[in-house]
């Protein structure tokens, strides 16, 4: 049967080897599972970038997504609780600092950081239940 002809834009999978900017630190894989990552290069033609991610319990350690940058476009940050008794619980604590003023935050919540404002550490701590993780950004190819 042929390719359906739109089955383009449809991403169901991970990137592979992603090209990642020095401030996207190394997680460990068995406790940050990348689910897909949508840009110009798995959607040809894509005019933005996002990827979503679950975040599991069990590291001992927190867990550093990334340091401090910048960059030329705007970006959406998103993590979601999987508390469905109350769906505004995050279920872990998350450290954001925008602009150099960090916020604890342990509420599912999403936030816009403008193109040119300074943002990160991002650190997660005592994760009991799956997070999901979406961030999303004005550009073809995240850098
Ligand atoms: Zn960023």
């Amino acid at each position: 049967m042929a390719e359906k002809r739109n089955a383009k834009y449809v991403v169901d999978y991970d990137k592979p080897s992603p090209k990642l900017p020095a401030h996207r630190l190394k997680v460990d894989p068995r406790f940050v599972k990348r689910i897909v990552q949508v840009d110009a290069d798995t959607v040809p033609g894509a005019e933005f970038y996002s990827q979503a991610k679950w975040i599991v319990p069990g590291s001992e350690n927190e867990i550093k997504l990334v340091d401090s940058h910048t960059h030329s476009f705007g970006e959406l940050i998103g993590f979601f609780g999987f508390n469905y008794d109350d769906i505004q619980d995050l279920g872990a604590e998350i450290e954001i600092t925008i602009d150099n003023e960090t916020h604890k935050v342990t509420r599912s919540f999403a936030a816009f950081v403008p193109a040119g404002v300074q943002h990160g550490p991002l650190i997660i701590r005592n994760v009991v239940r799956p997070i999901f993780h979406f961030i999303a950004g004005d550009c073809e190819i995240y850098e």
